[in-house]
């Protein structure tokens, strides 16, 4: 499999440049030449996989055995998912009749970002102990200097896959001040040399300035040849792929039926996913496009619903206000303006319903990069663009969108925590799930035995404590205090205490962070 961009001017990459380089030179996002459909069988042949298995099955269509053998890849999956707290990775949890919660945070950071991140930094290393075989001198040595921003998951799920890896090094900067006290323990307390934690005097949109800067730095980024891990890296999209056949089986089996019998074909599964930069879902389209039997992909959305507006009238329209437009919520990981990876949604969109179908075959892909890129030109310089009817239906036919407030997410984690119908054992989600769980209850119009929703819980509930307690605390005869303890991982004691290593740069300037990087890695 060769990969090429959503501006449809670059193609021909291999795999490992398309992870490796993150952006196409054109600035696109690097998609798969085609999407590949799943073996005709695999209802049947893929059931019965374990998560690792099924990993192997799912990837090995979309990297050539010629760039990773299948028995290193098989290897990289096992190491990759070794680190999770849970036999099934991301098991299958029914709350009630024809509701399940996929639980996607059993990795080390608690968050769903670990189940690519993990993968992504053992892949980083693979290549890298490929181009160093046999180099003994370290000065000789290829290495990555990877870097990051992050307003919270992102940063701890990298550092936790890229800590101790060899010729790595990571920079994770976050804005001082504003990220969860958990979050940047979870950061600063790993005290790897290659992990360094700068913490910038900004706002994570400064962060985020800083380090488009460093990518647009020739000089800088070809002394320290930069990398990228953030949600548009292509290999975070393809393992997150995984768990959506994985969740489709998982039910089955919990149902007793056989996949792929008639019996199976009257189950119609509805995943809703809680939404930020569009890359959790997107892997969901891709399953879907692989041939995974989904009746609708649920986009859900905080109060920063821009993706939701999009659903309605196919226009996409940045709000602009006082705070850059960016609602603050309880589900601060999706509190996003303008969603990274919706561009390769976008380009499929555009291939399917808004190039001319007298547009010879081999031409469609460069028109659609056209279209594509008139929209983003469009998105920048008026704010806006709108993708026409055509578009808009067949974005419908696969999706659906839905926006949740604060006030209900608080509703919801309460509904669940304390079932009405005494025979539901009571759950305790995170805000970010919360939303997915909403956004399902109110647009899906039936949930049960037969139309089956899979609502994506993408953290830990301990993870953003404080919105799970604001939301149960004013409960009457609750002990939160007791209650909370139960649900508290262990990781989690210990670890605002613990030793830290982090830099604190005062202002949000290129020019420090430049002198940081330098500094460390002098040393
Ligand atoms: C990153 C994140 C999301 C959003 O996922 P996208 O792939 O960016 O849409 C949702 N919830 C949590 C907890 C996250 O960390």
């Amino acid at each position: 499999m060769k990969y090429k961009s959503t501006r449809g001017k670059a193609n021909n990459y291999t795999f490992e440049q398309a992870v490796l380089a993150g952006l196409s030179p054109d600035g696109g996002l690097f998609i798969p030449q085609s999407i590949p459909k799943a073996p005709s069988d695999f209802l049947t042949k893929w059931a019965s996989l374990s998560f690792q298995e099924l990993a192997l099955e799912v990837l090995s269509l979309y990297i050539d055995e010629s760039e990773i053998p299948r028995q290193d890849l098989q290897d990289l999956v096992n190491r990759s998912y070794a680190t999770f707290r849970h036999k099934d990775i991301t098991p299958l949890h029914q709350v009630k009749d024809g509701l399940y919660i996929l639980e996607l945070f059993h990795g080390p950071t608690f968050a769903f970002k670990d189940v690519a991140l993990q993968f992504v930094g053992n892949l980083f290393e693979y290549f890298l102990k490929r181009k160093n075989a046999g180099i003994e001198n370290p000065a000789d040595r290829h290495k990555i200097t990877v870097v990051g921003a992050t307003s919270g998951d992102t940063g701890s799920a990298a550092i936790y896959g890229l800590r101790n890896k060899q010729d790595l090094e990571v920079f994770i900067l976050f804005p001082t001040g504003r990220v969860s006290p958990i979050q940047e323990a979870q950061m600063t307390t790993v005290l790897d040399k290659n992990v360094h934690n700068v913490s910038v005097g900004g706002t994570f949109d400064d962060c985020q300035d800083i380090l488009k800067g460093l990518f647009a730095n020739k000089d800088f980024m070809s002394k320290y040849n930069l990398g990228a891990v953030n949600s548009i890296n292509w290999a975070r999209i393809l393992a997150q792929t995984v768990y959506y056949f994985h969740s489709y089986f998982s039910l089955l089996r919990s149902l007793n039926i056989t996949p792929g019998s008639e019996e199976a074909k009257k189950i119609h599964v509805t995943y809703s996913v809680p939404t930020g930069n569009f890359g959790d879902i997107l892997a969901g389209y891709y399953a879907h496009q692989m041939g995974l039997p989904t009746s609708k992909l649920l986009v859900a959305t905080n109060a920063n619903d821009i993706l939701y507006r999009f659903f309605r009238n196919g226009v996409c329209e940045k709000i602009v206000g006082d705070d850059g437009g960016v609602h603050e919520t309880l589900s601060p990981a999706m509190d996003i303006v303008v969603s990274s990876n919706f561009e390769r949604l976008l380009f499929y969109l555009a291939r399917d319903a808004a190039v001319d179908a007298s547009v010879p075959e081999s031409e469609k892909d460069t028109k659609a990069g056209e279209i594509v890129n008139g929209w983003m030109v469009d998105l920048k310089q008026k704010g806006r663009f709108d993708t026409g009817a055509q578009v808009l239906a067949e974005a419908k036919r696969i999706f659906d969108a839905g926006h949740v407030s604060d006030q209900e997410t608080c509703e919801t984690i309460r509904a669940y925590c304390h079932p009405k119908d005494a025979a539901q054992a009571p759950y305790v989600m995170d805000p970010h799930t919360a939303v997915g769980v909403t956004a399902a209850q109110s647009v899906v119009s039936k949930i049960d035995s037969q139309n089956v929703v899979i609502s994506l819980s993408t953290a830990h509930p301990a993870k953003f404590s404080e919105a799970v307690e604001r939301a149960l605390k004013d409960q009457e005869g609750v002990n939160f205090e007791q209650f909370f303890k139960a649900v508290l991982p262990k990781e989690f004691e210990g670890l605002m205490t613990a030793e830290r290593r982090v830099t604190v740069i005062p202002r949000a300037e290129e020019a420090l962070v430049i002198e940081v990087i330098a500094k460390e890695l002098s040393c």
